[in-house]
């Protein structure tokens, strides 16, 4: 399949000011546009970024048929577009396919539209330390019909915004004892809207408490961490590292991922088990919390510096952490290219004549 590209007359990037790039605010100027009509993906068009037109009816608004990723290119050293672990954004959004009833994409193709979008928008990965181009490609369900059933037609978008350096000040955490981000057996581990619908209401009361973020607990007890608004969470305790073992509630971070093997990697074994809040107090207590720290796209590593559970607040002091901003380092030299990459992460994007869907 070959991807039709129809560059824009009237491009935007002249206008932009790279200095003020706020989060997520503004697009650059095109995007992948794919459909999914009698059983099978249909030629894939670049083109100038646009609304669409939706029916009152669409099955997606009204039954939640819609899944997302998110992932970010960068410009290494030298100026060449790099992405970062696309082979596992595929997999994952495919997996979110499967569970929401809707059709895979086959990786090649997800993985050359990706390339072929960054390529033809390269001019809008901002230079500056710590920004990059946010890529968030989505799928959502198309028919207009009333009545509970998986679609039979689905759109594929790609489109890309330029942001700033997101400064991972540190936050605050609660940990949830009322409401349930996912349950094992739900759609935890689906990248898919309605899972950020349900956290909204539960972050809106964290805020009103004075906390910036819920920390998820598990739906029966609510004694056993999940993972905090669009992060993993890890805990550095009596020198050891541990996270929350995934168990189908808790979404596959590909963050969570590099942290573990870059961990793995210099000889420090992750922890992975059902992880109770009971056992972060009782270190807390004994003086042998080190760390708490989440793991996501958007912020790569956020410490965290007051978590409050079971009606105590245990406070913490970013300045003196070692293994998040290590890891932070670690991970945005990866991508940038100025640490080398011996996973085999990164690729630079392909200059679009070299593309072939
Ligand atoms: N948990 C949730 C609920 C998220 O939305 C995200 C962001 N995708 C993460 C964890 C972190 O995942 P990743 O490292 O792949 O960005």
């Amino acid at each position: 399949m070959q991807i039709k590209i129809t560059p824009t007359q009237d491009s935007r990037l002249g206008s932009i000011d790279f200095n003020d790039l706020p989060f997520g605010q503004i697009c650059s100027d095109h995007m992948l546009v794919m459909d999914y009509e009698d059983g099978m993906w249909q030629s894939p068009e670049i083109k100038e970024i646009a609304s669409f037109d939706i029916h009152p009816a669409n099955l997606a608004l009204h039954y939640g048929q819609s899944i997302f990723e998110g992932m970010k290119a960068a410009k290494d050293t030298e100026g060449n577009p790099m992405l970062f672990r696309v082979d596992q954004h595929a997999k994952r959004i495919n997996a979110s396919a499967r569970r929401m009833c809707m059709p895979e994409i086959p990786e090649d193709l997800f993985c050359n539209a990706i390339h072929a979008l960054v390529d033809l928008d390269r001019g809008w990965i901002p230079p500056g330390e710590g920004s990059s181009l946010y890529i968030r490609p989505f799928m959502f369900a198309t028919d207009e019909f009333i009545g509970v059933r998986p679609s039979h037609n689905y759109r594929f978008v790609i489109f890309t915004c330029p942001v700033g350096p997101y400064y991972s000040k540190a936050v605050s955490l609660i940990a949830e004892d009322t409401f349930v981000r996912a349950t094992p057996g739900g759609v935890g581990e689906a990248k898919t809207s309605g899972n950020y619908a349900a956290s909204l209401f539960p972050a809106q009361r964290a805020n009103a408490k004075g906390y910036d973020q819920v920390m998820w607990m598990d739906p029966y007890e609510f004694k056993y961490i999940q993972e905090v608004g669009t992060m993993n969470i890890f805990f550095v305790m009596n020198d050891k590292i541990y996270t929350p073992k995934l168990n189908g509630a808790i979404l596959k971070g590909i963050t969570r991922d590099s942290v573990i093997e870059i961990l793995k990697s210099q000889g420090n074994k992750v922890i992975e088990k059902p992880l109770s809040i009971k056992k972060v107090i009782k270190a807390y207590n004994k003086g042998e919390l080190q760390e708490v720290f989440g793991s996501g796209t958007a912020a790569v590593i956020s410490p965290v510096y007051k978590v409050a559970a079971r009606g105590i607040e245990m406070t913490l002091d970013p300045d003196s952490y070692k293994i998040a901003p290590y890891l932070k380092a670690q991970i945005e030299g990866i991508r940038k290219g100025t640490i080398e990459d011996t996973f085999g992460w990164t690729e630079k994007v392909k200059e679009s004549a070299a593309v072939a869907v």
